[in-house]
């Protein structure tokens, strides 16, 4: 029993032939290239998972797909995708009419379809609850409870990117202030640099002409720099905010923590948030919990998983 999982990122579609315990049979790796218009990117993908299915060595029972922004698993669409410029985008259907494939087919959003990877083949597998945080450019949420991703009557529940925790805080590319990705995406953590910069001229991150990167920031908080090392220590609060709110509603007994940011800033952003968090929650929900990196790097597993488990594999 094989079957395709699909990423569709900013810059790539990532396919994957994959058995039921989570190996990658073969793989086929396109570009995105969003500004051609979702017909393309539906040709691209029903191209890639045509390429797998001819050398598929058994039955393909389910294609899984998991796509950047807001997904409607129910109506097969993706409502919003920044990242893509997608509106109200039949995602299913137009994928299903390009393929020769009477294979049924499921959506999900990509982080929901990274953190059931984790369950199935990863970090949560012997996890009775946990939340999946990828902090990238943006801020990427999803929980697990039991064996199934929390999705809320219209796909959205996690959503916390744009869940507002400091009414006074720094504006928001969504218009408000203060929301969590502010302080905790790499995007919130340069736009932060860029501004206080002013305040700190002593600063390595002060010179130049261009707000400094997130790579530049890592770099002087590692080196000491007093500046470097505030902006990570704010950044770190905001996780360990994320981590309370995440912590009540669910009672989880492990955080995955990960996103290309997530996993460059690992030692710095863990160490001791656990203990912050649990200041601003009842201890007694951070008795079990513990953090991890994510173990199921390649997303396009996670979509594939999310294909088996909607034909009840
Ligand atoms: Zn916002």
């Amino acid at each position: 029993m094989y079957a395709v999982g699909v990423d569709i990122g900013g810059t790539k579609i990532d396919c994957v032939l994959m058995d039921s315990a989570g190996h990658v049979i073969r793989d086929v790796i396109v570009p995105t290239a969003p500004q051609d218009g979702a017909a393309a990117v539906f040709d691209r993908i029903a191209g890639s998972v045509g390429a797998l299915a001819e050398h598929a060595p058994g039955e393909i029972v389910s294609i899984g797909i998991g796509c950047t922004g807001l997904v409607n698993q129910q109506a097969g669409m993706i409502e919003n995708s920044v990242h893509l410029n997608w509106q109200n985008v039949p995602l299913r259907e137009g994928v299903r009419e390009r393929l020769r494939l009477d294979v049924p087919i499921a959506i999900e959003n990509d982080l929901k379809a990274a953190a059931l990877g984790e369950k199935r083949f990863g970090a949560g597998k012997n996890s009775a609850a946990f939340v999946y945080l990828a902090i990238g450019t943006g801020l990427g949420s999803a929980a697990v409870i039991n064996d199934r991703v929390v999705s809320g009557s219209r796909g959205l529940a996690m959503e916390i990117g744009h869940l507002m925790i400091d009414p006074n805080g720094r504006r928001c590319a969504c218009g408000r202030r203060g929301c969590l990705e502010t302080f905790l995406s790499g995007t919130g953590l340069a736009h932060a640099a860029g501004i206080l910069r002013h305040d700190h001229p002593e600063s390595t991150l002060s010179a130049g002409e261009d707000k400094p990167t997130t790579a530049a920031i890592l770099a002087a908080a590692r080196a000491g720099d007093a500046f470097g090392r505030m902006l990570i220590d704010e950044m770190r609060g905001g996780l360990a905010r994320a981590i309370s709110i995440c912590a009540a509603v669910f009672n989880p007994d492990l955080i995955v923590l990960g996103g290309g940011f997530g996993l460059a800033a690992w030692d710095l952003l863990t160490d001791g948030v656990l203990a912050l968090a649990s200041e601003y929650a009842l201890p007694e929900l951070f008795t079990e919990l513990r953090l991890s990196k994510p173990e199921c790097t390649r997303q396009a597993i996670g979509a594939g998983a999310v294909g088996l488990q909607a034909i009840g594999h």
